[in-house]
């Protein structure tokens, strides 16, 4: 439970949102179910465009950043518990709001802006950094 194995190389270059979608959907493939994904990147690098190809198993995912809300959950096999922590104060909220027990529920935990809860964060995280370089092209780094 929780682990991931690489089954793809550690850099992507996408040339493409569509194509960003495509790698999500190929990263998906190696998760097991408890994985954690720890995305770290600038506003528009593309965190939530990689988050629809992992989630794309799940029938009813809208995948959007979640404007009001922390966390939104995809239902699927395994369902995907969506966060964006970027107005996050700090790990105590996290930890108050309960959220910890998602990271151990068997489902795909996918980040945005975990740094801010870095020490939370379980020692097989997947952490995945996303390079704005050009308006169409982003490096897509597994770390
Ligand atoms: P983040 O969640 O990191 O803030 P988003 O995924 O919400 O970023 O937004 C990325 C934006 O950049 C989208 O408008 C998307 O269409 C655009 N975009 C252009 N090229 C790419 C690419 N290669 N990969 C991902 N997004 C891209
Ligand atoms: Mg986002």
């Amino acid at each position: 439970m929780g682990g991931w194995k690489r089954k793809v190389p550690d850099k992507f270059l996408s040339q493409s949102a569509e194509e960003t979608v495509a790698i999500g959907q190929k990263i998906a493939k190696m998760l097991q179910p408890g994985a954690v994904i720890a995305l770290e990147g600038d506003l528009g690098a593309g965190k939530t465009t990689l988050i629809r190809g992992i989630s794309a198993h799940c029938p009813d995912a809208l995948v959007s950043s979640p404007t009001f809300t922390y966390l939104q959950i995809y239902a699927g096999s395994p369902p995907v518990f969506h966060f964006d922590l970027y107005r996050l104060s700090s790990s105590k909220e996290f930890l108050e709001k309960g959220f910890t027990d998602y990271l151990e529920q068997g489902g795909i935990c996918c980040i945005e802006w975990a740094e801010r809860i870095a020490e939370l964060l379980p020692t097989q995280t997947l952490r995945i950094k996303l390079t704005y370089l050009s308006k169409d092209s982003r490096e897509i780094a597994l770390c």
